[in-house]
């Protein structure tokens, strides 16, 4: 009897642990972790590998020693330096986060936003001092059809989590072209008038959020907005940055 009494509180324990467990949003094994992933696939996630130029590119062969107070640039950055600080990314674009990031934008899959959450809020080293967080703006017409804007999300949770001030200073004028199918060169090339300041931002050190930095053209055009309009700084922070096929 005093066995079997102690099977029940077992299984009995259990099933209240199991209950506070849910399913790992990547394979369904059951986790309790703050993200909604499991550890394993928490430490299969692709981080980006240093030294990174201030567009986040990695520069292999390039050693930055204590004494470096400016990342090295990338063949592209010396050529056309960025107006922002830096890019600060934790991720590479590469399975599963594509995967993820494609589910919740495109597919719908709302419970992706926080996982993806977590992992830009845990990836990120200490921030820059700033005043202002700045999601990159959709389209009008691009977040109509969404029902959102992942930039705006990433970076409300990240200003509510720092204390920061959420300000959605910029606007976007002409819906563009996707970016994915378009040539690379294509989306580096320069795109002045892409986005329009319509806030007052003199002043102010910004932190410019976006979800994936695909060649960086999309954050230079916005950071030359934010400065053209007297901005102090622009810095940029962003969940996983695509990879160029000579940089994996
Ligand atoms: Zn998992
Ligand atoms: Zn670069």
């Amino acid at each position: 009897m005093a066995v079997n009494l102690a099977m029940i509180a077992k299984v009995y324990i259990w099933s209240l642990f199991s209950l506070l467990r849910s399913p790992c949003s990547l394979c369904a094994t059951p986790t309790s972790h703050a993200s909604g992933l499991c550890t394993g696939c928490l430490t299969d996630l692709p981080t980006l590998p240093g030294p990174l130029c201030r567009c986040a590119l990695p520069i292999p062969g390039t050693a930055l020693t204590e004494h470096d107070d400016l990342a090295p640039l990338c063949g592209h950055c010396l050529h056309q330096p960025p107006t922002f600080l830096g890019i600060q990314t934790p991720f590479v674009y590469a399975h599963p986060l594509d995967r993820m990031i494609n589910d919740w934008k495109h597919r719908r899959r709302l419970h992706m936003q926080r996982p993806l959450q977590y992992l830009l809020d845990q990836g990120l080293t200490a921030l820059p001092d700033v005043d202002a967080v700045v999601p990159i703006p959709l389209h009008w017409q691009r977040q109509w059809q969404r029902g959102f804007n992942q930039a705006t999300l990433l970076a409300l949770a990240l200003a509510h989590r720092h204390g920061l001030r959420l300000l959605p200073a910029l606007s976007r004028p002409s819906a563009g072209r996707h970016q994915q199918g378009s040539s690379a060169r294509d989306r580096r090339r320069a795109h002045p008038g892409m986005f329009v300041c319509r806030t007052d931002v003199r002043r102010l050190r910004i932190l410019l959020v976006d979800d994936v930095i695909t060649t960086a053209t999309t954050v230079r055009a916005a950071s030359d907005a934010l400065l053209n309009a007297g901005a102090e700084s622009v810095s940029v922070v962003a969940l996983c940055r695509v990879l160029p096929p000579s940089a994996r």
